[in-house]
């Protein structure tokens, strides 16, 4: 049979990881087209900007709960044997071995300790965590070392925390790793920018387009055809500092306002600490906004002392401050396929704030969904 010509718009998490999983099948040739790729920094482009870590946001018993449970068993693999990849399991120090990580131990260093307030009950970023700040969540079962922390370990204003063996990327590694993978299985790569969805199809004149994934995140809103206006940006703004954190920490919420957060993870391989942040819905502003930048840098210093050695936000060291934008989709992530006139579409699109946690789930969904597709147009 021919060969099958799919291309994807977006070279974010989601149009990368999908190119990845597509490139495995025989017979399909592929081309990520898209106007930011791995190396950009743009505020279009939420994929750089992310912790980013697994932490689950997804409710019990949903098909986005089933998309983070498959991805973890990958990141967790390339975790344990693929470091080249950029992701690593969160520990005290790097240099534990990736088995006495794995071991069942109450002292064990594995640590991402997610802290639940009472008080924040109902604010913006308790909603936003609300699976994560249950004592027995879906994925209880899922990651090493659930446990739930008794009275006598928590700090001052906490009331019940949960804590757990997970990864942390650093994305300016994991991103190029991604493309790398692609290009290793023959997947082309080309700068394009489209007004409709249906110009991906006249990408390359000489060669017919069978099909188009659609993964253009929060651009999806303004994309013609698509023009999802259930999509908006969730805004978070962090700061990245050179201070070693010795453990991955989230809290609830806080005390300067509904739509802020406080949280603290290190990237693999030198990345540096990414410290946050703020979930601040319908906000598009690019700009870093130096009072938040204040607030994010003493409530994660207040949060976790020695990442300064107990010397205050002074001795925090900056490497940047940064601004990205979640594609939150009401309704969630949209894995659909849509027949346009003549043009085949799948749809991988609206992550919200979950877009590498669910990468491998929603990129398979997607997958199944083109071969569905392409099947129907070979039986026409
Ligand atoms: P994007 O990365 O935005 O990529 C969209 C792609 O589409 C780009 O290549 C763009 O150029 C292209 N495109 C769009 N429109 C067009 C067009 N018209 N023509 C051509 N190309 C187009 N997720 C987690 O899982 N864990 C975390 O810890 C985490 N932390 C985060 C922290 C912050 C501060 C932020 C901002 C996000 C975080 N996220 C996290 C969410 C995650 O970053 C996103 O869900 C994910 O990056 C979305 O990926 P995407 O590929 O859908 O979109």
């Amino acid at each position: 049979m021919a060969e099958r010509n799919i291309v994807i718009i977006g070279a974010g998490v989601a149009g990368l990881t999908t190119a990845l999983l597509l490139s495995k099948i025989p017979g399909y040739s592929i081309t990520v087209a898209a106007k930011h790729m791995p190396g950009d920094y743009d505020i279009e482009y939420a994929s750089p900007w992310a912790g980013a870590n697994y932490m689950p946001v997804s409710s019990r018993g949903t098909e986005a709960a089933e998309w983070d449970k498959e991805t973890w068993k990958v990141f967790h693999e390339l975790a344990l044997n693929h470091p080249e990849s950029g992701i690593h399991l969160q520990g005290k120090s790097p240099y534990i071995l990736a088995e006495d990580l794995l071991k069942n131990s109450s002292d064990n260093p594995t640590d991402c300790e997610i802290r639940n307030r009472s008080n924040d009950v109902g604010s913006a970023t308790a909603d936003w965590f609300s699976e994560l700040l249950s004592s027995a969540p879906w994925f209880k079962d899922v990651v090493p070392n659930f446990r739930t922390l008794s009275k006598n370990e928590l700090g001052p204003g906490i009331d019940s925390a949960i804590n757990f063996t997970s990864v942390c990327i650093n994305t300016a590694l994991y991103l190029p790793w991604l493309v790398s993978k692609c290009l290793e299985n023959k997947v082309s790569f080309k700068r394009a920018v489209f007004n409709h969805i249906s110009e991906a199809y006249s990408l390359d004149p000489s060669r017919k387009v069978d099909l188009v994934v659609n993964c253009t995140g929060l651009m999806a809103s303004k994309l013609g055809g698509v023009e999802d206006h259930t999509v908006v940006p969730a805004r978070g703004q962090i700061v990245v500092v050179r201070n070693e954190a010795g453990k991955m920490i989230n809290l609830s919420g806080t005390d300067d306002g509904d739509d802020e957060a406080c949280y603290i993870m290190a990237r693999a391989a030198g990345g540096g600490t990414v410290i946050g942040g703020s979930y601040q819905k319908g906000n598009w502003e690019s700009q870093p906004d130096p009072n938040l930048a204040i607030r994010i840098m003493k409530r994660a210093v207040q949060a976790y002392p020695e990442l300064t050695g107990g010397k205050g936000i002074e001795a925090l060291d900056v490497i940047r401050h940064a601004v990205g934008l979640r594609p939150v989709r009401e309704g969630g992530t949209r894995i659909e396929k849509e027949q346009m006139g003549s043009l085949w579409i799948v749809h991988n699109y609206g992550a919200g704030g979950a877009g590498y946690q669910s990468s491998y789930g929603c990129a398979e969904a997607a997958v199944k969904l083109v071969r569905k597709a392409l099947e129907v147009q070979t039986k026409l």
